[in-house]
């Protein structure tokens, strides 16, 4: 095992990055806030066999968090992060207080948040107002930190993933690669949160996995009402003691904050839902790629 080089503030990564790209290395970067598990490490194994270079950061960024509970108990463990990331191949790691990331801004409450764009509409966008604004502002700072030629992003958070790739398209760069969400035997979508479910309630969680299931197999069998979709899913999460934030259907094509009245011929079923305290999100494409 060689162990990652660790860059504990973002001064340190970009000369790191910057003389690795005046050589002409490729680097493709994992955005991440830690607490890794398998979904993760997904990505990096992309990132390894894609780039020259694999960078990872790791930073509970505190601007994509409405509640400030959620933000201090959020798992964290960069000893074993580095760890697991030295098994596969990374090749630095990086990190930093916010101040280093805004080393211009000395009130850090006047930093300047971007614009989060439409695809901030809805869903997320309405249950965690300024998550999508917080995420848009860091990324954008681990872009500049990094210059990465890719990318790496999980399909597990879907409508980041849209958010970012209009990021991407506005700096002109880097190329961004959407990974499938990994999952736990029963379904349920790996995720650090899932360090704060008991036993039973990841089997109770693995009914998220039920629900999209159950949309798609409906959109299989010819439905393409977002409202019935919806219906379906909420059926199913109802035989669990959720408390459900969203159950819908959208249209990735053609994003809006409301369910579509069209007829779609793509399909994403998204799904919040709070178990105890804990917010797990999950997403399933109902369309044959
Ligand atoms: P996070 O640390 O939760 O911000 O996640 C960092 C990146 O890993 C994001 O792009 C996530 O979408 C991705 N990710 C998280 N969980 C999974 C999963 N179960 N499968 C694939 N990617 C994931």
């Amino acid at each position: 095992l060689t162990d990652p080089n660790f860059c504990p503030n973002p001064d340190s990564a970009n000369l790191w990055c910057k003389k690795r790209r005046q050589q002409g290395k490729t680097i493709g970067l994992v955005p991440t806030m830690g607490a890794l598990h398998d979904g993760h490490l997904t990505l990096v194994d992309k990132a390894v066999s894609d780039n020259e270079l694999c960078v990872v950061s790791i930073f509970v960024n505190p601007l994509q968090f409405s509640q400030p509970e959620d933000f201090n108990i959020y798992p964290r463990d960069i000893q074993q992060d580095i760890r697991l990331l030295a098994t596969r191949g990374c090749h630095m790691v990086l990190t930093g207080t916010l101040a280093e990331f805004f080393p211009a801004v000395a009130n850090l409450e006047n930093i300047k948040m971007l614009e989060p764009g439409p695809y901030a509409a809805g869903l997320e966008g309405l249950y965690r107002p300024g998550h999508f604004a917080g995420v848009k502002t860091i990324v954008d700072r681990l872009f500049a930190t990094v210059h990465p030629d890719k990318a790496y992003f999980g399909e597990k958070d879907f409508q980041q993933t849209l958010v970012i790739q209009d990021l991407a398209e506005q700096s002109g760069f880097p190329d961004i690669q959407v990974c499938a969400t990994q999952r736990e035997v029963n379904g349920l979508a790996m995720s650090s949160r899932n360090q704060r479910l008991s036993a039973s309630q990841r089997q109770q969680a693995g009914r998220i996995y039920w629900a999209l299931l159950a949309a798609r197999q409906a959109w299989r069998e010819g439905v393409r009402e977002a409202t019935m979709l919806a219906k379906i899913m909420h059926l199913e999460l109802s035989k669990e003691a959720f408390n459900i934030e969203y159950a819908e259907v959208r249209d990735p094509q053609n994003w809006t904050a409301e369910k579509p009245d069209h007829v779609m011929r793509k399909a994403q079923a998204l799904i919040a839902i709070n178990l105890d305290g804990v917010r797990l999100i999950d997403n399933m494409s109902l369309h044959e790629e």
